[in-house]
């Protein structure tokens, strides 16, 4: 989270019961009078134009906003975010997340100025995979080197795609800036545009020697190995998202992120729903009627389960904390056993004279429901 926090709605500038149109509205004003091309040489521009871009990354979104109105942040939970934010550290402090995701609303912006820049900062692509965990990998939490493929900036050429960075010159079209500015006859009478500069493909940079290590890219499509760290309680299909781990723009820019979905494999018997798990459990008859200790998988190694004399099939019993740990609390779910009374296949002759000789010395009086069942259709 971000140090001394500032209020989204006062960076805005709109008050706390401002209406979706009000709040874009005063992001685009902002957002247009803060941005880096516009203010090149204003260094607190473009820190305002980070915090107008944060506050709306919040508020212009209906459930981070509902979120930040009731927990004071976008997650909606506190803490959430440590687990989550990859190797930024903090939730916000990340730059990928400060620019996540505004392409749109940046073409927007410039079409309202008449012409379309591509010279926003550009983002990376996100990179998705899916991650597999073992059922216990997920319950307790583990360390994960995953490979990824990514694209990355050639750190030979630093980017330019020329030899050792330097072996290009700058482009005299556009004198290195990558953009152009044209006049147009519209409508509303002559307008300037601006856009990329077709010599140097907006890069700004005629190469004289490509760089070796990338053909002259500026880019490369690398093997990386990331470490990722499970938080124990993950559930299947949760997904951790690590800012700025994804691809790098083709040009300057910020990161994507990389988001990994996660699946876990089902358990041998326990059934997780949410942090509880769940066991049906049959037992013997006789073990149903005489009791006795059945082992039973828990989290922690078999637990001997107490059966009572005479419980019931049905039975329901709830081992508190036995179940999963709550993602980033000290707080666990409950194990909760569903006891099923199992009969016999088969009967040999032995066990039926016993049977018939426990029925004859028990009447229906020692069955209270199947006596109130009796009771009622017999009384008519
Ligand atoms: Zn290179
Ligand atoms: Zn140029």
């Amino acid at each position: 989270m971000a140090e001394s926090k500032k209020d989204y709605y006062d960076i805005l500038g709109v008050n706390k019961t401002a209406s979706a149109d009000e709040i874009k509205s005063a992001y685009r004003r902002l957002a247009k009078k803060y941005h880096p091309d516009l203010n090149k040489d204003d260094k607190n521009a473009a820190e305002k134009f980070k915090e107008v871009n944060e506050a709306y990354e919040v508020l212009g979104d209906e459930k981070k906003r509902s979120n930040y109105d009731q927990f004071g942040n976008a997650e909606g939970q506190p803490n959430f975010g440590d687990f989550f934010s990859g190797k930024n550290g903090g939730g916000f402090g990340g730059f990928g997340q400060d620019f996540g995701g505004f392409g749109d609303l940046f073409g927007d912006i410039f079409s309202a100025f008449g012409g379309r820049s591509s010279k926003t900062i550009e983002r990376g692509d996100d990179i998705e995979i899916q991650l597999n965990l073992s059922f216990e990998e997920a319950v307790f939490g583990v360390e994960k080197d995953i490979i990824v493929s990514k694209i990355e900036k050639c750190l030979s050429c630093k980017g330019t795609g020329a030899k050792d960075g330097k072996e290009y010159n700058q482009c005299t079209t556009c004198r290195g800036t990558g953009r152009v500015r044209y006049t147009q006859q519209t409508f509303f009478g002559t307008t300037i545009q601006d856009g990329p500069c077709k010599d140097c493909n907006g890069t700004g940079k005629i190469i004289k020697e490509k760089c070796s290590n990338c053909s002259g890219k500026g880019y490369k499509k690398v093997l990386k190995t990331i470490k990722v760290k499970i938080p124990a309680g993950i559930d299947d299909g949760q997904t951790i998202t690590m800012r700025g781990e994804g691809n790098s723009p083709i040009r300057e820019g910020v990161n994507g992120d990389l988001r990994i979905y996660i699946k876990v494999s089902p358990h041998k018997v326990l059934v997780r729903k949410g942090n509880d798990l769940y066991l049906e459990l049959y037992i013997p008859f006789t073990t149903a009627i005489l009791g006795g200790k059945i082992n039973i998988p828990t989290l922690s190694g078999q637990y001997p389960l107490e059966i009572k004399e005479l419980t019931q099939s049905g039975t329901i019993m709830r081992l508190k904390g036995k179940g999963v740990k709550y993602l980033n609390k000290n707080l666990y779910g409950d194990l909760i056993v569903t006891v099923k009374v199992e009969l016999p296949k088969s009967l040999d002759k032995k066990s039926k004279d016993l049977i018939e000789s426990f029925e004859k010395i028990n009447s229906e009086k020692s069955y209270s429901k199947y006596k109130s069942y009796l009771d009622k259709i017999n009384k008519n």
